[in-house]
C-alpha cells in the first residue's frame, strides 16, 4: 500500500504502459477533488466537426488546457462504437460521451445517454419536444440541459415567446465557447429570470477551441453516470477561459 501510494506522486512511473497517475486517478485526485470538465464538444464523428479526439487529447496536454477531460456531444447521435478509454489512459485526460439534439426550443445537450434512453426517440430528427426528452432523461437516469440558449434560431430564449417556458429545465448552459455577441448574458439573464443552474462547454468543433469554456465540480467524476449524479448535486460552476 505504501508503495502505491508513493508512486502516485510519481507521474512518470508507468505500470505495463499505463501512468499510475491515471490508474489511481481517482486516489490522486481525492487531495484536490476538483475537476474541471468541458461538457460540450465535437469531434468528426459530427458532420460539422474537423477535431479528432486524439488531437484534442493532444493540444490539452500541449497547450495545458485547464481542463481535466471533456465529455463528446455529437450532433444528433450517440456514438455508442468508439471507445476513447486507450487515449483517456494515455493522456490521463476523462472522456466521456453525450449527445446533442434538436428540438422546438433549440439544441440540448444530453448526458448519461443509454439504450435505454436511444430507444425512446430519434435522436437523429429535428424538432423533438424538449419536455419528452427530459421525461425521458428522468426515466432512463440521463439529463438533458439546453445549450446555447441565447443564440438565435437554435437557442431556447428564441423560442420561449411561442411555446412559453418548459417543464423541467433544471440546468442550461450559460458559457459556451462558440457564442457571439450578447449571447452568454442573454443565457445568463434567462438563467437567472427562471432560477435555473447554469453549465459551461467550449462547443468546439475544431482542436484550438476546446476548453475556452467548461464546468468545474467540487468531486471527483469519471463516468457518465457520475456526470449525471454531479449535475444532479447541483454544485458546479460554469468558467470561461475566453481571452
Ligand atoms: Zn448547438
Ligand atoms: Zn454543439
Amino acid at each position: 500500500m505504501r508503495t502505491a501510494r508513493r508512486a502516485v506522486g510519481g507521474f512518470d512511473v508507468r505500470i505495463g504502459g499505463r501512468s499510475v497517475a491515471t490508474a489511481l486517478g481517482n486516489e490522486s485526485q481525492k487531495a484536490n477533488p476538483k475537476v474541471i470538465l468541458d461538457l460540450h464538444t465535437h469531434s468528426i464523428k459530427s458532420d460539422d466537426g474537423r477535431a479528432k479526439v486524439q488531437n484534442y487529447c493532444q493540444w490539452i496536454r500541449a497547450k495545458s488546457v485547464p481542463i481535466d477531460g471533456f465529455v463528446l456531444t455529437e450532433h444528433r447521435q450517440f456514438d455508442f462504437e468508439s471507445d476513447y478509454s486507450e487515449l483517456a489512459s494515455k493522456f490521463g485526460i476523462t472522456i466521456l460521451k453525450g449527445a446533442e439534439v434538436e428540438t422546438e426550443y433549440g439544441h440540448v445537450l444530453v448526458f448519461g445517454v443509454n439504450e435505454g434512453l436511444y430507444n425512446e426517440f430519434d435522436f437523429t430528427t429535428i424538432g423533438l419536444s424538449l419536455e419528452n426528452v427530459i421525461e425521458k432523461c428522468e426515466k432512463h437516469g440521463a439529463l438533458a440541459a439546453p445549450c446555447h440558449p441565447g443564440r438565435p434560431r437554435v437557442g431556447m430564449v428564441a423560442h420561449l415567446e411561442e411555446h412559453g417556458i418548459p417543464n423541467g429545465v433544471r440546468i442550461v448552459e450559460t458559457k459556451n465557447g462558440g457564442s457571439r455577441g450578447d449571447e452568454d448574458e442573454v443565457a445568463a439573464k434567462m438563467a437567472e429570470d427562471l432560477g435555473y443552474l447554469g453549465i459551461g462547454g467550449s462547443d468546439s468543433h475544431i482542436v484550438s477551441h476546446i476548453g475556452r469554456c467548461a464546468t468545474r465540480f467540487p468531486t471527483t467524476l469519471a463516468t457518465e453516470g457520475e456526470l449525471v449524479e454531479a449535475l444532479k448535486a447541483e454544485e458546479f460552476e460554469a468558467i470561461s477561459n475566453k481571452q
